[in-house]
């Protein structure tokens, strides 16, 4: 019964899967048989297409229908004629290729339109095959899937990084409406990995990266755990194949070694479960793949030494409940290490993984990995989502698994739908699939996973958009805490909103969830589109009530025609498109009244004059209206509005020198004033020529404060042994404000000589 796995120090752990079949009632292909490895009788004349479509052939006469098989057998035809004279690097015929990744699929027993796909798969992308071809000839289905895997041909003047990027959000996409779509693609990629050996290194390296960053990482969410230990084995052989080596060959001299304790220790662990009265269990001791003991050692910086210390064993048992009889055992054979159990089995993990985890403390001294789980719980931690095709039964594991993956999907959407671009997209796919989790309890108890570090923005973003939006701190358990706090397993916390409060740019800095991040970049992208929609209005109302016209004047049918013209879709996509400076109003009314444009002189002189309509500023905030750094205009100044292209409208001095060359471009400044009531706070820089001495800056400090200003910045720009030029960045209410400020500076006799620098770009040295 006790079976152990250490001679070789790979992956495949042939245990398991004769485990596997022993303890299911599912007859056939067993878990390893995903690998697709079925012995076949040998003949020499056969070629190796030949016979990789004969191994095919017998693996699908198991579980489908003949009229099926048929099927299979026309979509081969397809391939093999549509590949016909490509050839693989290696040197094999290209058919080969998606055989393998057929034959890996039969070996999750995917369904047939699946393994159609899967000989399919690259037809769109390599041969003249069209996605309206496989649509008449194999139906919507096996089309969808195989455009799905398929790679955007479009991508021209993309960089790598952004085709990249663009493929795997619509395959991301694709898999949202149809899970096949992964696993052709997982298994796509698999075979890819299997026979790497002979890219060339470079590109070799590149998709090594790409597995262990995105395919891998993939089959972990979907709970596929023994394709992802394979796919992750490969691709650290071949981003780090130095590592790799070094690494095989020392668990393989410490294997000789471990032998005897992990049966030791096998044997008083199933003594004592008999003895206990349980029967039909498994006590397996278990290799840890060469790619977590890798990462075990950088992350924790261990040495071969201390990872290879760490053994670890599986228990199998039929029921739950046989599960926590079990531990209960196991923890009165060895002592148990404080903090270490974890009780998946009744809060499983995202992925729908269920187990028990305790570490014992060995009969030397080493540490006992133990996991505990039935032998359902078993078949989905070693295949995850493809437990739905490989054991046709809807077992509470299978649904479970199921439903996480398509939680999982709708929060891909929900990410997909408030990203920007594609490599937006991938960055918070990536946040999304690199995480460990903390559980966190809302205040009526239910339970919300997260990834390590997250933050109460995080929680409240978890619990809805509409919370995560309104959100303005929380108590967790019962005691308040800021926004920032990272959770803390376990915590109860609930968040407190305000129905003023919206999101705030800062907390992209510590949010750690893609749902939080992209709905606040999403918030604050739309609350930039709507403040430019609004403004684009106010801009057109005015240059239109200059001509004493007003916009309700304008008929629909001119409307649509301008719209037309620019080649825009709505009325609010012209306003957007003006309010973020990319269109000049006064050109958009004289397109709008048909009048003929000098190119020369698009706007001469005494156009619409006749009512002054300035547009208001209320302040230095907002995201399409900001001050311009190089004046810094102040309340009470004269004030001009420049277009900058993308951004909306800086607001300037009338005395600044930038504005010379910016009427010239923009033919004039648009016309701008303060609100009467402009409250807050304004930057505005003073140079001070001030005596050298001991505790000068201090007075001047004081003054200043003694004056209500705040001091930003302080830079010293020239400085002998008798004076100093300093420049002081203050934040005033306005001109009266710093008049003040500026007649208490002048009172002190350290201070020579002072002035408000306006429009320089760089201070000046003497
Ligand atoms: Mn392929």
């Amino acid at each position: 019964m006790n079976q152990t796995d250490t001679a070789n120090g790979m992956t495949k752990d042939t245990c398991e899967a004769d485990l596997a079949e022993s303890l299911d009632e599912t007859p056939g292909i067993s878990v390893g048989g995903l690998v697709g490895h079925e012995p076949l009788p040998k003949d020499p004349a056969e070629t190796p297409q030949e016979k990789l479509i004969r191994r095919l052939a017998t693996m699908l006469e198991a579980y489908l229908e003949p009229a099926q098989v048929e099927d299979v057998y026309r979509a081969y035809f397809v391939a093999e004629r549509a590949h016909e004279g490509q050839y693989r690097v290696s040197g094999e015929p290209y058919i080969c290729h998606p055989i393998s990744v057929s034959i890996i699929l039969a070996g999750m027993r995917m369904d047939v339109k699946g393994v159609m796909a899967g000989l399919l798969h690259d037809v769109i992308e390599d041969t003249d095959i069209t996605k309206e071809q496989l649509l008449r000839e194999f139906g919507e289905e096996v089309a969808q899937l195989v455009d799905g895997v398929s790679k955007l041909t479009q991508l021209d003047g993309k960089s790598r990084a952004e085709a990249q990027a663009h493929n795997v959000r619509k395959m991301v996409m694709a898999m949202v409406k149809d899970l096949r779509v992964i696993m052709v693609k997982l298994a796509d990629r698999l075979h890819n990995m299997r026979t790497l050996g002979v890219m060339a290194s470079q590109r070799r390296r590149r998709i090594a990266r790409e597995t262990l960053d995105i395919y891998a990482p993939i089959a972990n969410r979907l709970g596929m755990n023994e394709l992802r230990m394979e796919l992750e084995d490969l691709g650290f052989a071949a981003y780090h194949p130095m590592r790799y080596r070094v690494l095989k060959r020392e668990v393989k001299k410490a294997s000789g070694n471990r032998k005897e304790l992990v049966t030791n220790v096998e044997n008083a662990i199933s003594t004592r479960l008999a003895d206990c009265g349980l029967t039909n269990f498994q006590v397996v001791g278990r290799e840890k793949h060469l790619f977590s003991l890798y990462g075990k050692m950088r992350n924790k910086r261990l040495s071969f030494a201390e990872v290879l210390d760490v053994y670890a064993f599986r228990i199998i048992t039929r029921t739950v409940d046989e599960c926590y009889r079990a531990l209960g055992m196991a923890h009165n054979l060895f002592k148990p290490v404080p903090n270490r159990f974890k009780d998946y089995i009744a809060v499983p993990r995202a992925n729908g993984y269920q187990s028990l985890h305790t570490v014992l403390v060995g009969p030397y001294g080493q540490p006992l990995e133990i996991q505990i789980r039935t032998s359902a719980m078993h078949h989905m931690a070693e295949c995850g989502i493809a437990a739905h095709w490989l054991y046709k039964s809807e077992s509470d594991q299978v649904s479970l698994s199921q439903s996480r993956a398509h939680e999982w999907l709708r929060d891909l959407l929900e990410i997909q739908k408030h990203a920007g671009d594609s490599l937006e997209f991938l960055d918070n796919l990536k946040i999304d699939l690199f995480q460990h989790e903390v559980y966190i309890l809302t205040p009526k108890g239910k339970i919300i996973k997260l990834p390590q570090s997250a933050t109460i923005v995080d929680f409240a973003y978890a619990v809805h958009t509409d919370v995560g939006n309104a959100c303005v701190s929380a108590r967790i358990d019962r005691a308040l805490s800021p926004l920032h706090t990272q959770l803390v397993n376990g915590q109860t916390v609930e968040v407190i909103t305000a129905p003023w409060a919206r999101p705030n740019p800062l907390w992209l800095n510590f949010v750690v969830t893609a749902k939080a991040r992209s709905a606040i970049r999403g918030y604050l992208r739309n609350f930039k589109k709507q403040e430019a929609i609004n403004l684009g209005r106010k801009l057109l109302e005015k240059e239109l009530g200059a001509r004493g016209m007003r916009l309700e004047d304008i008929s629909d049918a001119r409307f649509n025609e301008l719209l037309k013209t620019l080649d825009l879709t709505s009325r609010e996509a012209l306003q957007e498109d003006i309010g973020l400076g990319n269109r000049l109003p006064f050109l958009v009314v004289r397109l709008l009244m048909q009048e003929e444009i000098n190119p020369l002189n698009p706007r001469p002189e005494g156009a619409g004059k006749a009512v002054r309509t300035p547009l208001i500023i209320k302040g230095a905030e907002g995201t399409v209206v900001s001050l311009a750094k190089c004046c810094r205009p102040i309340p009470g100044d004269e004030i001009v509005g420049f277009f900058n292209p993308g951004k909306g409208i800086v607001v300037h001095s009338s005395e600044c020198k930038n504005t010379i060359d910016l009427r010239k471009k923009q033919f004039t400044g648009l016309d701008v004033e303060w609100d009467k009531q402009v409250v807050g706070d304004f930057s505005v820089e003073i140079r001070l020529e001030l005596l050298n001495k001991l505790g000068t800056l201090a007075k001047v400090a004081s003054a200043i404060s003694k004056m209500n200003a705040n001091i930003e910045n302080v830079q010293i720009t020239d400085q002998d042994s008798e004076l100093s030029t300093d420049v002081i960045t203050l934040a005033v209410k306005n001109r009266a404000h710093l008049a003040n400020v500026m007649r208490e500076l002048r009172k002190l006799s350290v201070v020579l000589k002072i002035s408000r620098i306006k429009s320089e770009t760089k201070p000046k040295r003497t």
